[in-house]
């Protein structure tokens, strides 16, 4: 078996050398292959087409720091036929898209909270949701009651596309009234609470538990339930025995995670040029996060089947630096972890009994 970065290298020369190679083919033959991958694409709703059951697809991996790799934080959820979105971070729709998903079939977001790195792709999935679905209602947006005002504020900032498009295409394509977001808060759990927040007459089941990710007091874990099944979303939060409570047992758990032994060496390295103030926000950011082998032992302590690790931070652009990420994680939970990227799909068949 050859090591991973010699795969990745030679997996890099053959793409570099197909590319140069269709650059000598024929335009007609070029135009051939964009038409045959559009069709692809096109009919490409694989998740759709899944077997009955709930499955996980990172849209995006990354948290709120630039990552040439990862995306920010975006996970969509096929529950039984029902595709709902927790969190939009940037190109969470169009990977979405890209990874087999079609933006046009979502029914519903859940937000955590309301950091920008979790809102950010808002706008951009709110427009294909719209274009994509001919919808004659706005996408549900559930979360904390600071959800009113982030619907309000994608509505307003959108408004004018809205009637451009609407002008445009025809508002029997883009119905007007389908645009945008519908606020749909809920109150802030309390501890030890876990508040259903939306439930399917299909048996999905949503609910929301306290997170601490404090000074962001409107911060929230989420648990979906389906067939059996169940999993559960940390958000962002530090060490939680509030959220390894309402995943007990859990088939998944998906739990952000930042390595804190990188963020201060980036810190350090930041502070040595003289750049404090950013030195400072760096280290102001493990406080309230989740360190790699504390959401490890999260996962063992709730009994969790296996470990998904999102909200990736910082990026990780070697392998080596992914080892350094997962050190320690092994000795903490002996159950199965993945390191989350860009496209992860993650899947559990319903429980048949
Ligand atoms: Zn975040
Ligand atoms: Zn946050």
């Amino acid at each position: 078996m050859l090591p991973q970065t010699l795969r990745r290298a030679i997996s890099g020369m053959m793409a570099a050398l197909a590319a140069q190679v269709l650059t000598l083919l024929p335009q007609e033959f070029t135009l051939r292959l964009l038409d045959r991958t559009i069709a692809r694409r096109q009919a490409g709703d694989t998740l759709a087409n899944k077997p009955d059951g709930i499955h996980v697809l990172l849209c995006g991996a990354a948290g709120p720091l630039t990552d040439l790799k990862r995306s920010g934080p975006c996970v969509a959820v096929q529950a039984g036929r029902r595709l709902f979105i927790i969190d939009a971070g940037a190109n969470g729709a169009g990977n979405l898209r890209r990874f087999g998903g079609n933006p046009g079939r979502v029914e519903a977001v859940l937000l955590t909270h309301a950091h920008s790195d979790h809102i950010d792709g808002l706008g951009e999935l709110g427009m294909q949701r719209w274009t994509g679905s001919g919808g004659q209602h706005p996408l549900p947006l559930h979360g904390p009651p600071v959800v009113s005002d982030v619907a309000a504020g994608f509505n307003q900032a959108y408004a004018a596309d809205t009637a451009y498009r609407a002008a445009h295409h025809g508002a029997d394509i883009v119905p007007p009234g389908g645009s945008g977001f519908e606020a749909v808060p809920f109150s802030l759990p309390d501890d030890g609470d876990l508040n259903t927040v939306l439930e399917t007459d299909d048996g999905v089941k949503i609910s929301a538990f306290a997170v601490n990710h404090d000074p962001v007091c409107e911060a929230v874990g989420y648990r979906i339930d389906y067939r059996g099944r169940s999993v559960v979303f940390s958000g962002d939060t530090t060490y939680s025995n509030n959220l390894i409570e309402h995943a007990r047992n859990v088939d998944l758990l998906v739990h952000e995670a930042l390595a804190t032994t990188l963020t201060e060496r980036m810190a350090a390295a930041i502070e040595s040029r003289g750049n404090t103030r950013t030195a400072k926000i760096l280290r102001d950011v493990p406080s309230y996060h989740t360190a790699p082998v504390q959401a490890a032992e999260a996962a063992a302590r709730s009994g969790a089947t296996q470990l998904l690790l999102y909200h990736i931070v910082p990026q990780l652009p070697t392998s080596a630096l992914e080892r350094v990420f997962l050190s320690g994680i092994a000795d903490a939970y002996n159950s199965k972890v993945t390191l989350g990227r860009d496209g992860t799909l993650i899947s559990i068949p319903a429980d048949e009994r």
